[in-house]
């Protein structure tokens, strides 16, 4: 079940009350229409009903797809130390087989988190896909040296898989994307295959950093 609670705010346009719903917990099983709001950046927003801002909220939400064996933890600013905890109490819990094999994973934003929905929805695993965007930025970056993306993020749409460069335009003055490249992926895949970077049933950051380590 997903775990929501109220809690009342101030708008901060124009100070007056607002009620907000709070989503400690989302499973997209029970409630795809929830999953279809996140999609779409609507489940962390509030609207004040005196001026009609609209709010968005930053807090910690897990996301549960237990069909797809997923847990994602959304945690604004998280340290290592709570990544820790999450873990702790993972241990505490005696898991069945099954739940070894669930992909958990802490994001420090709404955007991370569709782009990890997005990813696992697609058959296709996070850590090859941040290998990608490293390549694809190094390749960039060779000939723009300016070039500096607030992020970069894995998308697709009916014309096919792109990478998002967040904050970037292109010669066009367009939001820059650049295609996603099915044979990196593949090599890169079963590279990571080979090095046995694919255990899972703990909590784990794969971000940037992850691979800038990893690739040290
Ligand atoms: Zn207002």
């Amino acid at each position: 079940m997903s775990i929501t609670r109220n809690v009342n705010g101030k708008c901060p346009k124009c100070n007056s009350d607002i009620n907000i719903k709070i989503w400690d917990s989302v499973n997209a099983v029970y409630h795809p229409e929830e999953k279809e709001k996140i999609m779409k950046s609507e489940l962390f927003k509030v609207k004040c009903d005196n001026c009609g801002s609209e709010i968005a909220l930053e807090y910690p939400c897990r996301y549960q797809d237990t069909d797809n064996h997923i847990m994602i933890y959304l945690i604004p600013d998280f340290s290592e130390d709570q990544v820790k905890e999450l873990n702790d109490d993972l241990e505490n819990v005696n898991m069945p087989q099954m739940m070894e094999d669930n992909k958990f994973r802490v994001v420090s934003n709404c955007d991370e988190l569709i782009e990890k929905i997005l990813i696992f929805e697609s058959e296709k695993r996070d850590r090859p896909i941040e290998l990608c965007k490293r390549k694809v930025f190094k390749d960039i970056k060779a000939d723009n040296a300016e070039i500096s993306p607030v992020s970069i993020l894995y998308n697709h749409n009916t014309e096919g898989e792109y990478f998002s460069f967040i904050g970037c335009k292109d010669d066009k003055g367009e939001a820059l994307i650049v295609p996603f490249d099915k044979e990196l992926y593949k090599s890169l895949d079963i590279e990571l295959v080979n090095r046995d970077a694919y255990k899972e049933g703990m909590y784990e950051v794969i971000d940037g950093r992850w691979a800038a380590t990893l690739m040290k």
